[in-house]
């Protein structure tokens, strides 16, 4: 029904079926949307069937469309599919013109309203349909409020509200050519026209690219009776949801604005009441409202956002819909309705979205950075708190300047708006946080950012914004464009300055960890974590890891302390296996060789004996050192995860990555050549940060004096660039790194592998139970895999027989080629476990460098729509997924208990993961932080056909 009728068309029909007090109306279906965004005409016989729908309202309400005498309104509302608050248009009092407007004020005996409904209309519609620009409007009206006493709107009076009228079609009429139509029908037709054109607005395109909504879907136009809620102090306007949206707290919350319309609760204009103070106001309204809220969210299962006006003391319900929410009302909600019995705890995981957890764990400020600056006197004012989470950026004023120094410049932004409309959504999508100086929690900036997990003050009225200057006053203080401004959206305060924010604590949510828990108890993949060190280890357990997927054990070798003895290493390695390789043919040679010959040999093995000593002293040496820093690492990390698998890779990427770039080398060995013997240039050249860096450096090994220093220095860095452009390769991605590197410098895995197990060992001695896992990465080969394998569970089974522990170990592969997996029934038959490298699988199999595709072309593809979305976010399923698919069933088909994970970044992404589910897999990895978001996308993964979805319905 959503799909055709849209949302609000859908929920006003299901509250005219039971019962409830909707003003009557009809919807356009989205179908005829689509078809007038294709020709630019309505679809035949549409215009016959509005007019057939207009009379049967007609015969509801007793009286005529447009009819002088006795007339009634009409609106025309947007409504897609799925929400999307205040990104399309609407259009409100049609079929006042010169003649019923004066009908309007005699039925209603207030002349005052039906003026100011006629000027509503005619700068609604010119705005909408002509798209004259609003602020020409606003400016007659500033005019005008500008000489009441009060300056609101209310203080116009009925003469004014008709001299303003009479400006707003003298404005219409030279912006548009022609005078403001008179006849009803043209109004409806017209504004009809309008709202299926406001599907493909700016804004509302935006928002679809945002929220990836699809553009086909179409919206929904609803004509409905208008009702007023501004006819008096007997009327009323108001927005509330069935619970709290920000704690989820069940109580009614949202706010009323007696005399007021719709359109003014949700612009902030004037600051609403609370809508428990509705019920002294408006008793029996209210508790009518009151049980319609509760019997529409039983009948939704779901808490509801509902619009509700109050004419002359009649309640009217014009709109429901389930209500935004923040990620902590989710989650409570969510478990809250189980407990009550409204939803089953299958539906509660379903109805909490992993960005919601992603949201739950987002950073805070730091208490005590909180409280400095308070006493610092940096506290500025405390609006509401409309969007939770915690923001530091620049003040910005302009959302077209936001939009292009968030996205484009990638700073932090914090949009300073007087209140925020549906223009400023581009503005407000790339900043950190927003600010507002009015308006409610239900006013357009607090639904918008909580909708997309941004945080927000609203409403926080003690500030004064100056769009003009760039500037918000807060008493004598004084915020410019560009200042460091910090909001809490969890408590509504605002600071002046940067407060740093901290991890959020993950103990503490406690109904995310109920619900987390049941998802658990849902899944079916296992969820890991990667992490290279035991404090990460430690963390993906509390976040319930269930396993380590990836230890890439390189990032240990870049500690500071250990990169001198990688340098080490590096630069004997190569001499070493050539001096080695050559000393093992001499003596292969000296064996079978006749005696004269022999004696030549062996003096060429003698000559080449104390150099391989000293390689093998720099090159062993450096690896025994570092098989010791290695063991301390393996030991944290197995013992954090006691009980667990710990996925540990051997060194991965080529070994140039450890040495300072070619090109750094190249410019401080010129230096240093040009600078011998005048090392004043040095100085005096030494203008960046890095050259200032690179002089302490020079000063440094010549103890302080700069021309000491250079010679020093010299040679060494000369004997760098040699070493760097001797393992240089043009395309390192694809050249010596993974398992090449260990099958071609053996010394270095065989050094990881017997740390693994005498961290192993040591562990089992004390009673631990522990379970590593050592993974090959990057083979294509069988045969890679194979050689790897022989000489590593070699090294392996000699440190526990030294030892005398067994331990349980499994020795398996990265499935990161794509000959890998097109070959993975031969791989199987020497890997105990596969775990899809898709960082690299997507690399390789799409061809686009992980490394430049984004920053260069992959981005564009993805606006552009040729590409679906970001590869190396979401796994492309026809692609790389097909080969993960082929893999897994061949792999399985030769080793049953083939155990197959992922570890690539897409191992935490929702949409990655429900593939994993469906391919089978046991287990995703991801980073510790996303492990809560995982545990819950796979629990998703498996009920997402088991439970139909509210809004499916
Ligand atoms: C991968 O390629 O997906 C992977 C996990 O390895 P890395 O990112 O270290 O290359
Ligand atoms: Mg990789």
């Amino acid at each position: 029904m959503r799909d055709l009728l849209g949302g609000k068309g859908a929920g006003l029909a299901e509250m005219t079926r039971l019962g409830l007090p909707v003003p009557p109306g009809f919807t356009i279906t989205t179908k005829a949307c689509n078809a007038y965004s294709k020709s630019g005409r309505f679809p035949p016989g549409l215009l016959k069937e509005v007019f057939k729908g207009l009379a049967s309202i007609e015969a509801k309400v007793g009286r005529k469309f447009g009819d002088p005498e006795n007339p009634f309104l009409v609106s025309v509302r947007s409504g897609a599919k799925f929400s999307m608050p205040g990104m399309m248009d609407t259009i409100l009092n049609l079929g006042l013109n010169d003649a019923t407007v004066g009908a309007l004020a005699r039925q209603t005996s207030n002349d005052r309203f039906a003026w100011d409904a006629y000027r509503r209309l005619i700068a609604l519609f010119g705005r909408i349909v002509k798209e004259i620009e609003g602020r020409k409007f606003e400016s007659i009206l500033d005019g005008f409020k500008g000489r009441t006493e009060g300056k609101e709107d209310s203080d116009l009076t009925a003469d004014m509200l008709r001299s303003i009228v009479e400006e707003f079609k003298g404005l219409y009429r030279s912006e548009v050519g022609e005078p403001f139509p008179q006849d009803p029908e043209t109004q409806l037709r017209e504004a009809i026209g309008a709202v299926f054109r406001s599907w493909n607005g700016k804004r509302a395109v935006d928002y679809r690219n945002f929220s990836k909504i699809p553009h086909t879907l179409g919206t929904a136009a609803n004509v409905q009776t208008m009702v007023f809620g501004n006819m008096g102090t007997d009327s009323g306007t108001g927005v509330a949801f069935t619970r709290n949206p920000s704690t989820g707290e069940k109580v009614l919350f949202g706010e009323f604005l007696p005399d007021a319309q719709g359109e003014d609760v949700v612009a902030g204009i004037r600051t609403p009441m609370n809508i428990a103070q509705m019920r002294e106001k408006f008793p029996d309204a209210y508790g009518e409202f009151a049980r319609a809220a509760e019997l529409l969210e039983k009948h939704y299962r779901d808490i509801q956002d509902i619009e509700l006006t109050v004419e002359r003391g009649r309640l009217w319900i014009l709109q429901t819909r389930s209500g935004k929410r923040s990620a902590r009302a989710a989650v409570k909600i969510a478990i809250d309705m189980a407990r009550e019995g409204l939803i089953s705890r299958k539906e509660a995981i379903l109805r909490v979205e992993p960005a919601h957890v992603i949201q739950l764990l987002l950073p805070q400020f730091d208490e005590k950075a909180k409280l400095a600056a308070r006493r610092e006197g940096r506290y500025l004012a405390k609006g509401l708190n409309a969007s939770p989470g915690a923001a530091a950026g620049f003040a910005i004023f302009d959302p077209n300047e936001a939009e292009s120094l968030g996205r484009d410049e990638k700073k932090p932004v914090v949009l300073v708006r007087v209140e925020t409309s549906p223009d400023d959504v581009h503005g407000i999508l790339h900043s950190k946080g927003v600010l507002t100086a009015r308006g409610g929690a239900t006013s357009h900036a607090a639904v918008v950012t909580r909708g997309l997990g941004i945080p927000c003050v609203a409403g926080c009225e003690s500030i004064v914004v100056d769009f003009d200057e760039g500037e918000f006053r807060v008493g004598e203080k004084i915020v410019h464009r560009g200042d460091f401004v910090s909001i809490d959206g969890s408590s509504g305060e605002v600071y002046e300055g940067h407060i740093p924010t901290i991890e959020p604590d993950f103990a503490k949510e406690v109904d995310l960890q109920t619900l987390l828990e049941w998802a658990d108890e849902e899944r079916r993949l296992q969820v890991w974590a990667n992490a290279d060190y035991p404090r990460d280890a430690k963390r993906a357990r509390e976040f319930g890891a269930q396993g380590i997927g990836l230890d890439r054990t390189e990032h240990m070798f870049m500690e500071t302390d250990r990169l001198d003895i990688m340098h080490e290493m590096i630069l004997a390695a190569p001499e070493y296996r050539r001096v080695s390789t050559e000393v093992r043919t001499l003596q292969a040679e000296i064996e079978s060789t006749r005696a004269d010959r022999r004696r030549v040999l062996e003096e060429r093995l003698a000559r080449l004996e104390p150099n391989l000593q000293d390689l093998s002293r720099r090159y062993i040496g450096s690896l025994e050192k570092l098989e010791r820093l290695q063991k301390g690492d393996f030991v944290g990390i197995l013992r954090a995860m006691a009980g667990l698998p710990v996925i540990i890779r051997l060194i991965d990427p080529p070994l140039h990555e450890f040495l300072p770039k070619y090109e750094t080398l190249l410019v401080q060995v010129t230096k240093l050549t040009l600078a011998r013997g005048n090392p004043d240039v040095l100085q005096r050249a030494a203008r960046s940060d890095e050259d200032q860096a690179f002089l302490e450096e020079v000063k440094k090994a010549g103890g302080g004096d700069i021309g000491r220093g250079i010679e020093a220095l010299l040679p060494r860095k000369q004997l760098l660039l040699e070493a760097v452009a001797a393992s240089r390769e043009t395309n390192p991605m694809l050249g010596l790194r993974g398992c090449r590197l260990g099958i071609m410098f053996p010394e270095i895995t065989e050094m990881q592998v017997r740390a693994i197990f005498e961290a192993a060992c040591q562990l089992a001695k004390e009673g631990l139970d522990v379970k590593p896992e050592v993974m090959i990465p990057l083979a294509g080969h069988v045969n890679e895999l194979k050689v790897e394998r022989e000489a590593l569970e070699r090294e392996a089974r000699k440190v526990m027989e030294r030892e005398g522990v067994r331990v349980n170990y499994k020795f398996g592969t990265m499935i990161e080629i794509p000959r890998a997996a097109l070959t993975a029934d031969e791989i199987a038959k020497h890997a105990e476990f596969f775990s899809f490298g898709t960082n690299d699988l997507t690399q390789t199999t799409l061809g686009y460098s992980r490394d430049d595709a984004e920053g260069k072309f992959l981005l564009d593809y993805v606006e552009r729509g040729i590409l679906p979305h970001n590869p190396f976010q979401t796994l492309d399923r026809e692609g790389v997924g097909a080969l993960m698919r082929m893999c897994v069933q061949k792999g399985r088909k030769v080793r049953k208990d083939l155990e197959v994970g992922i570890c690539g970044e897409h191992g935490g992404d929702p949409a990655s993961i429900e593939l994993c589910h469906e391919l089978g897999l046991d287990y995703v990895s991801c980073s510790p932080f996303r492990v809560p978001v995982a545990r819950l996308a796979a629990a998703h993964a498996k009920l997402r056909n088991e439970v139909q979805r509210p809004e499916d319905r």
